[in-house]
């Protein structure tokens, strides 16, 4: 049974980099019809939040990966971490260390002026022979874990490939602290153990922690899980990804109006390829997933591929949906319902000429809510030829059948009536409807505004001397 987990920190919100690691850890899962567990690493009780921890939960909500179990708290398994501290040093493979904050200071200076790596030394690690001074009187002490001395950790890594550490680079870390509260790395590997984790898909920011937490599983007797780290994300500059390169935080990709499948086709293909194709569905990514084709190198982020794809996604995607997003974006402007615009038909209108959703509800606006062109605009526009010719549209569009041919048909007689070519009125047009010389159609824009709105608007613009 394929079991992987997602095990966001949450001190910050859910950023790319981590929803990347979501997205692949959900579809190794998918691929293999096993589970995908959430699980919420909140040990670290000053960093935090439970605004992080929604923050998380929401994005992933927004991205459709589904857990099948959790969310998980570390903060709700203390006993259970307790236990196994117990357990450890009952068996000896862990023991209480008494070194004061003040000594590991010295230790390290010392070591530092060796030119030696800093590391515990094992003052306090009990050998068969050897003589423990007494416990000081008064100390909380820390629980280290017993790390092997001899010998290597060695891992085949689902990305990285063959990755091996001498026992010899590894100290006895700290598995509780003198308050008796558990540490990460302790945490990891209790949870990923009885979660039966079978596979641990995360950051390569944790290979470093991999040969201890290995070393863990062996001394509990606990099955060992494979391991592949996922390389990581560079912004567009080659440089660490951060917010100096615009959105990280996945919710502010809704917030800027991209699509959560772009976002997704986007994520899969950032460190993982299947052949040549760039764009296909959840449901493809799923059958494909594998980690043989995650590149081990670090991935580049692109925004344009991102805007490309968005923009794909935004035409194909339902006009009814579509409608949805812009009535959201328009409430959140203070424009309600309370109009009767067929949204679904502006969404059509002009999704393929639109980068994203905050694009597409702006260029709905004007037809919810009159744009009332400046007077300097409507000069620059208007001239008498112009208004005159307006002015007999207008008495056409009283009584004709509100429907695209018809309009056309009444702008072509309208024009040549009065000598002119098309953009010669339909640009005006434009202007008065729209407030703003370009637009789709002008026919099919007529048609989705309705007579009413396109009479009064034309009226306003001609003034009361010709209405
Ligand atoms: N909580 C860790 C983090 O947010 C991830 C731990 C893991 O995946 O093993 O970086």
């Amino acid at each position: 049974m394929i079991r992987t987990r997602f095990a966001p920190s949450p001190t910050g919100y859910l950023h790319i980099g981590g929803a990347r690691t979501a997205l692949y850890a959900w579809a190794y899962a998918r691929r293999h019809g096993g589970a995908f567990i959430l699980r919420i690493e909140d040990t670290d009780l000053a960093r935090s939040t439970p605004a992080a921890v929604q923050a998380i939960i929401d994005g992933m909500r927004w991205l459709g990966l589904a857990h099948d179990e959790g969310p998980f708290y570390q903060t709700q398994r203390f006993p259970r971490y307790k236990e196994v501290v117990a357990q450890l040093l009952a068996a000896g493979q862990a023991y209480p260390c008494y070194t004061s904050a003040d000594e590991l200071e010295q230790l390290r200076e010392a070591q530092r002026a060796r030119g030696e790596k800093p590391r515990y030394d094992g003052r306090w690690r009990p050998e068969p022979g050897r003589t423990l001074p007494p416990a000081p009187p008064g100390v909380a002490p820390v629980i280290r874990f017993k790390n092997p001395q001899d010998g290597v950790v060695s891992w085949e890594d689902g990305v990285k490939g063959r990755i091996t550490v001498a026992n010899a680079e590894l100290d006895d870390f700290v598995i509780a602290r003198g308050d008796g509260t558990p540490t990460y790395n302790f945490c990891v590997v209790v949870d990923d153990w009885d979660m039966r984790i079978s596979h641990v898909i995360r950051g390569d920011d944790h290979v470093n922690n991999t040969p201890r937490q290995i070393n863990l599983f062996h001394a509990l007797g606990a099955p060992l899980p494979n391991f592949a780290h996922l390389s990581m994300i560079l912004g567009d500059d080659g440089q660490k990804l951060s917010k100096r390169h615009g959105a990280v935080s996945v919710l502010q990709y809704e917030e800027d109006g991209y699509l959560p499948e772009a976002v997704l086709n986007y994520l899969a293909r950032l460190g993982w390829s299947h052949g040549d194709e760039e764009i296909f569905t959840m449901a493809q990514f799923c059958a494909w997933f594998d980690l043989d084709h995650v590149t081990a190198s670090a991935a580049q982020f692109n925004t344009e591929k991102l805007n490309w794809l968005n923009a794909h996604y935004l035409k194909q995607a339902d006009p009814a949906r579509l409608a949805a997003e812009i009535e959201r974006r328009l409430a959140g402007q203070g424009l309600d319902r309370g109009h009767d615009i067929d949204l679904a038909r502006v969404a059509t209108l002009y999704r393929e000429r639109v980068g994203n959703l905050n694009e597409l509800a702006d260029a709905a606006h004007p037809f919810v809510r009159a744009p009332h062109p400046s007077a300097e605009l409507l000069a620059q526009h208007l001239s008498p030829a112009v208004r005159e010719a307006l002015a007999s549209l207008r008495g056409k569009f009283a009584g004709v059948a509100w429907e695209q041919p018809v309009l056309a048909a009444a702008l072509k007689e309208t024009l040549a009536a009065h000598g002119m070519k098309m953009p010669q009125l339909a640009i005006p047009l434009r202007v008065v409807l729209l407030g703003q010389p370009q637009s789709p159609a002008i026919d099919a824009v007529l048609e989705v505004l309705g007579r009413d709105r396109v009479c009064e608007r034309i009226d306003a613009a001609l003034g009361p001397a010709t209405s």
